[in-house]
């Protein structure tokens, strides 16, 4: 049953016109599933934002990385190099695949920096405060999007929008 907003009339479910007066009448499914869209797109959207972090982390980590390697000794400098490029590229990877899988990258992202910080760390204590800002700006970044795509997917499946 529809009332029909113009003129009260109630109208059999389905109509899409009013009996009584003939206004278009208003699906409250429909308007219901599109705000399930644009929630879920907003979710998604926040989801995403791991992009940015993880983008960040390779474009800063490679930064270091040059760095690192080019005060190496002669000896180290190859071996050095080779390591940060294939940590900081698998970012920029990550990154690529955030387009298409932000929370699965979200996660794989913040688990392999966290590993990198506790292991740098381990080594060197002194190394947990070195860019703490950023640390809490990319670890606290990645959380909230990975929360919010944990959101995405609960909601997707409760509505049925999957
Ligand atoms: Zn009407």
């Amino acid at each position: 049953m529809i009332t029909c907003s113009q003129c009260q009339q109630s109208n059999p479910g389905g109509a899409r016109f009013c009996e009584g007066c003939g206004a278009a009448l208003e699906d409250p499914q429909a308007a219901e599933r599109a705000a399930d869209v644009i929630e879920a797109d907003f979710m998604l959207t926040q989801t995403k934002r791991a992009g940015a972090m993880l983008l960040l982390v390779a474009i800063l980590g490679s930064i270091g990385g040059l760095v690192e390697t080019a005060m190496a000794h002669e000896s180290e400098r190859l071996v050095i190099g080779i390591i940060n490029g294939v940590l900081w590229g698998s970012f920029f990877g990550l990154w690529l695949w955030s387009r298409r899988r932000p929370l699965a990258a979200g996660i794989t992202g913040l688990t392999l920096y966290l590993l990198i910080v506790l292991l740098a760390a381990a080594g060197d204590p002194s190394t947990i405060v070195r860019g703490i800002i950023f640390k809490v700006i990319i670890i606290g970044g990645l959380a909230q999007a990975i929360s919010a795509g944990f959101k995405h997917r609960t909601f997707v499946r409760q509505r049925g929008l999957g």
